[in-house]
């Protein structure tokens, strides 16, 4: 048993001071308020909930930076997708197992500490699918049980290469599956998340690019009460596809043809009309914001002041991994708002931003992942403490420390996972040996 005492902690029901925290098998036994701390306590300053990742592509990590120079045409979404493509060709199981624990250390540090991969790199580069089929999703597990972060492992179904059942290209074969493939490799992640405590496995179609209606109908019966996860509406180019296909648009089409409810998360989710936006709020519904990912690609700025005052429930996502930040999520996330709105404060509900904006996407990202969050007895000790004499800090106390924290690049202290100390101050407790295998394996792969 371990007791951790913070002098203020961020709780569900408001900041509270002189906080105990006592955690038995990795799990909140209770949580005291105004308790003084005892002899054998662990001291810290500041407590924040965990912050859940709901949107992960952890091989992309390997690439952060290579596709920001400018080719001789149009950069865009599309042609970023062809760099990811050349680098998704060469990773294997081992590669992807050191890239994707660099990123999940790198997540910890941030304060993230459960991560939804949506996983897709299934095959062998020639599209084979492995002798173990899920020896791609054994890698992922593998990274998440070194790093100590919680996973809900998503992995994703992907058959067409546009509206209407196209058929992929050439590079997408280590993406392929029909629904049969598909049942086999869910059953084989399942397996291999089965020893990893807190695991949860939903599915993810693609894209409405990448699955047929009939298919997209199928995935939904596979992981019955588990999340699902789909990119939609990213991309204007998507809509106009959609709309030649179908007559309607990404969003408004999901909505009419699927029982969207709380166990979806809609990834992206940037171009709505004011209907759309209503509606998707409506659904019970996450919506998956990864705003670096989405200026980083210059896909568009979602809706967020409508959505919010609709009653709509948000989580943030690293997405294409290009940097690694949960406060910087959620910075972007309003001043995305601010810069179109020529507004300020936007996201806060009326009180502290940075505040609203973590306990907000804290428990958002948990519903979109299958997860508890927060603070409290009976949930895991997923807990991240703050620097407290990081100059950001000083002269702060209880939720001005949360705007310090997202504002004004404060920095992390030590992240508890399940109860177990996997950063401690500001660093991985395994970072030396993960860099170097995540080293050695881009220098290999990008020589
Ligand atoms: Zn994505």
């Amino acid at each position: 048993m371990t007791v951790l005492h913070f002098a203020e902690a961020m709780l569900p029901e408001g900041w509270a001071r002189d906080v105990r925290v006592t955690v038995a098998d990795g799990v909140i036994a209770s949580v005291e308020i105004g308790a003084a701390a005892h002899g054998g306590d662990e001291r810290h300053a500041v407590a924040l909930p965990g912050m859940p990742n709901l949107h992960s592509h952890a091989f992309q990590r390997g690439m952060a930076g290579l596709a920001e120079v400018a080719g001789p045409g149009d950069d865009s979404f599309w042609t970023w997708r062809e760099v990811m493509y050349l680098f998704a060709a060469r990773v294997s199981p081992d590669d992807l197992a050191a890239i994707a624990a660099m990123a999940y250390a790198g997540m910890l540090e941030t304060g993230f500490t459960r991560v939804g991969e949506f996983h897709y790199l299934h095959h062998a580069p020639d599209g084979a699918p492995y002798a173990d089929r899920a020896a791609m999703s054994a890698a992922i597990v593998a990274a998440a049980e070194e790093t100590g972060i919680a996973l809900t492992h998503l992995p994703v179904f992907y058959a067409h290469g546009g509206f209407g059942g196209a058929p992929l290209g050439e590079r997408q074969a280590r993406f392929r599956h029909d629904l049969d493939g598909f049942a086999r490799l869910l059953e084989g992640a399942r397996a291999a998340c089965a020893t990893l405590p807190d695991a949860v496995v939903g599915v993810a179609p693609h894209s409405l690019r990448a699955v047929t209606p009939e298919e997209l109908a199928a995935l939904e019966l596979m992981a019955p009460g588990a999340p699902i996860h789909i990119h939609i509406a990213e991309q204007v180019r998507e809509v106009e596809d959609c709309r030649a296909w179908s007559g309607a648009r990404p969003m408004e089409w999901l909505l009419d043809h699927a029982a969207v409810d709380a166990r979806w998360c809609l990834v992206h989710a940037t171009h709505m009309t004011a209907d759309e936006t209503e509606r998707l709020a409506r659904s019970g519904a996450v919506a998956g914001l990864c705003p670096i990912t989405e200026a980083n690609l210059g896909d568009g700025i979602f809706p967020a002041v409508d959505f919010l005052a609709a009653g709509g429930r948000y989580g943030v996502g690293s997405d294409s991994n290009v940097l690694i930040d949960a406060a910087e999520e959620l910075r972007l996330l309003e001043y995305g708002q601010r810069l179109e709105r020529r507004g300020r404060n936007l996201l806060g509900r009326g009180g502290s931003t940075g505040d609203a904006l973590w306990r907000g996407a804290v428990a958002g990202g948990a519903r979109a992942l299958g997860a508890a969050s927060g603070i409290a007895a009976g949930n895991a000790a997923d807990i991240v403490s703050l620097d407290r004499d990081h100059p950001a800090f000083v002269a702060r106390e209880g939720a001005a420390l949360a705007d310090a924290f997202v504002f004004a690049r404060g920095a992390v202290d030590c992240v508890w996972r399940r109860g177990a100390k996997v950063v401690s101050g500001g660093r991985h407790v395994a970072r030396d040996a993960i860099a170097r295998r995540y080293a050695a394996t881009l220098r290999r792969l990008l020589a």
